[in-house]
């Protein structure tokens, strides 16, 4: 790294006459280099130094995990459901957020564990209320897409405090919905991280 920054844009082969050493042996070494981003290999010019520190090569690779890489699948119930169907549901599928879908399947609301909770506080027979009553509502739910850095949700689910966001498809009608990220998700891409070679 020395040699490039002092000389750079050399040459492999240079590198290894300076070294002592043949450019095949150099060869790994140089790959790790570029791979990891400290260094640049521009055909026919040579390899410079990009000037980045870990730190900020650090910060690429995380600006660089998509939602969709980490994405799980949505758990949705119709919005005609009762409350006490989607308690049930929330059980048996094991997930903190529920998304609710209209008869079209199009994305209507979420469903958190408190919004649940909350609705069981009355007196009121769970079986007979519908969950789009107590739902959280279109327009007002935060939504991501497939290709977003996961970095930008993350961001939003501590700015809206709130623990999962439905990662939608936008059609004509409205949003289809065909993932979830929860701060689960999150948590996992942050230990992958660091067990990354
Ligand atoms: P809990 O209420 O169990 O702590 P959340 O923090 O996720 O769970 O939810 C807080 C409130 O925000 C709830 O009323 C819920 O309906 C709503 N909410 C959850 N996710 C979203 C979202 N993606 N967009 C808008 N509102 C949401």
């Amino acid at each position: 790294m020395q040699i490039v920054k002092d000389y750079g844009p050399i040459t492999g082969e240079s590198i290894a006459e300076k070294l002592n050493l043949t450019r095949a042996t150099l060869r790994p070494d140089l790959a790790i280099l570029t791979m990891a981003g400290y260094l640049e290999a521009r055909p026919r010019v040579g390899y410079f130094y990009t000037g980045k520190t870990g730190k900020q090569l650090f910060a690429d690779k995380m600006k660089k995990m998509k939602v969709e890489d980490y994405q799980s699948i949505p758990v949705v119930v119709n919005e005609n459901v009762s409350v006490y169907d989607a308690i049930v549901t929330m059980f048996l599928e094991d997930v903190g957020t529920l998304f609710v879908v209209d008869d079209e399947s199009l994305l209507a609301g979420v469903l958190s564990r408190k919004d649940l909770l909350r609705a069981s506080l009355g007196k009121q027979e769970l079986t007979a209320i519908p969950v789009n009553i107590i739902m959280t509502r279109m327009p007002n739910i935060a939504v991501c897409y497939k290709d977003d850095p996961l970095i930008d949700v993350a961001e939003q689910l501590i700015e809206k405090q709130i623990d999962a966001m439905p990662v939608v498809r936008k059609t004509e009608k409205g949003y289809e919905v065909i993932g979830r990220i929860t701060k689960t998700n999150i948590t996992k891409a942050f230990v992958s991280l660091a067990k990354e070679d």
